[in-house]
Parts: structure tokens; sequence; C-alpha cells
């Protein structure tokens, strides 16, 4: 239903024009750059993987589709587009080998391994929903050409991303209800640590839930705070592709517009 109302905002507002895409196939071979056979196979178990994570009739179907607009999202973007793929489930907990936390295929991560498959010699991934992206760490740790840097609260689900990883993890914790202006400035330092690793294609695991008024974490920022990371994100002027993660407040459709309003420069 949050997604259906952020449709439902985006295809009436009048600031931004917005063309509509679908989602396309996904091969195998794409998705098991990322994962292990045996969790493709296992999206078709009908016993939950977790109590955050159940098995649902189709889920895989609709996993596979969340991948499919990832893939064309980033397609999109090495083409000049700014993209935003708008789909569930997300994906950045879900590791090369375990489904958790929501997410089972990991959109982002499976994106960027296909940049870097089709020729793409840097990618970046930004991750700044308030949870640590687990998963899209797992699946990039030390491969050569990718690189993920995460701002997210600590302590907080999964308790993973206390530290950098690996040569090409980066990891920026803020406790909860840090000020929105101190979190400004770690996400800041965030994007001058992700401008020295000189990415040509930069992927965005948006999640709006370090939203002041999100269920599931405690941090502080408004809408006009993801207008904010939108410009300074457009600021880089380096080609990015967004895939959203999580975001759980009534007002999700309020935080995705004011974030495309800022990557469009209105
Ligand atoms: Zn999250």
């Amino acid at each position: 239903m949050r997604i259906e109302r952020t449709v439902e905002k985006l295809r009436t507002q009048t600031e931004l024009p917005i063309v509509w895409s679908k989602p396309g196939a996904v091969d195998d071979a794409s998705i098991l750059r990322a994962h292990t056979p045996e969790l493709l196979a296992s999206l078709k178990s009908t016993e939950d993987f977790d109590a955050d994570t159940p098995a649902y009739p189709r889920i895989a179907n609709y996993a596979r589709a969340s991948v499919g607009a990832a893939l064309e999202a980033m397609r999109c973007a090495r083409q000049g587009e700014t993209v935003l793929s708008l789909m569930r489930p997300p994906g950045h907990h879900a590791t090369r080998n375990r489904i958790m936390g929501f997410c089972y295929l990991n959109n982002i991560a499976i994106a960027a391994l296909e940049a870097l498959h089709g020729g793409v010699k840097r990618v970046a991934v930004i991750d700044f929903d308030v949870h640590h992206g687990n998963g899209t760490e797992d699946i990039l740790l030390n491969r050569e050409g990718a690189a993920y840097f995460s701002i997210h609260q600590y302590p907080a689900y999964p308790e993973t991303g206390r530290a950098n990883a690996g040569n090409n993890c980066f990891n920026y914790p803020v406790p909860p209800a840090l000020p929105r202006g101190q979190y400004r400035e770690v996400f800041s330092s965030t994007l001058d640590q992700l401008g020295k690793f000189k990415p040509e294609l930069i992927g965005v695991s948006a999640g709006f839930d370090a939203y002041a008024r999100d269920p599931l974490a405690q941090e502080t920022l408004e809408a006009e705070d993801f207008y904010w990371i939108g410009k300074k994100m457009r600021t880089l002027g380096i080609p990015l592709f967004n895939v959203l993660e999580g975001g759980y407040s009534r007002d999700l459709p309020e935080l995705v517009f004011s974030y495309l309003k800022g990557i469009e420069g209105k």
C-alpha cells in the first residue's frame, strides 16, 4: 500500500516529468554472479526464511521482477537517465547464501555486478537505508572494481557494519537519534570517501527509514533531508541508478518525491 500510494503521488504530481517503465526478465546468470545456486533454488521453499522474511506464493517472481527493475535502472543510468526502481521486495540484507530481513535477492548487488560484467570499470554502491546492507557488503567484499559505502544506525538490525570490511567496504555507523545536522555531516564525509574511489557509475540503495517518524528505526531525518541527499548525489556528476530499499512510514510518498526532486535538481 505504501508503494501504491507513492506511485499515485508520482503520477499526480506536476513538478517532475516522469517516464514509467516495467521490469524486464532476468537471466539466472545475472543472479548467480551474486548468489549461490542453493539460494536461488530455495526461493521456491514453502517454509519461512526467518521471522521477517516469509515464504509467499510467487515470491520468486516478485523477487526476480525487483531484480529486473534494478538491472533496467542500471542500464538506463548508463544511458544518461536518472532513474529509480520503485519495487518491493528490497534486497540489501540478502547475502550470497542467505535470504533474510525482508530481502530475497540482492537487487543492488546483482545490478552492480552486472555493470562490471558489462564493461563498467568502477562501480560504487552507496546505501543510505537506516539499516546496514550486510548482504551487499557480503557480496561486494573485496570484489575488484566495486566499493560499498553505507551510512546506517548502529546499534540496529542486523547489528553489522560497525567497522569497515575488506579493502572496499566503508561503513559509517551513526548512533540512534543523531541530530539531522550531524547526520548530514556524516553523509558528506561518506560522499567524500566515495569520490576518492572515482566510480564511473553509482548504485544507490535508497532507503527512507532514517526518517524521523519511521516506525522501524530511531533517526531524525525530515523530507527536506532526503531532498538534500538527492542534491548531494546530483552534485557528484556521476551517472547513478537508485533502487528502493526500506521506508516504512506513511509519509513514504513525500520522502521519495523529495529525494527525486533533489536528484533532478528541482
Ligand atoms: Zn532499512
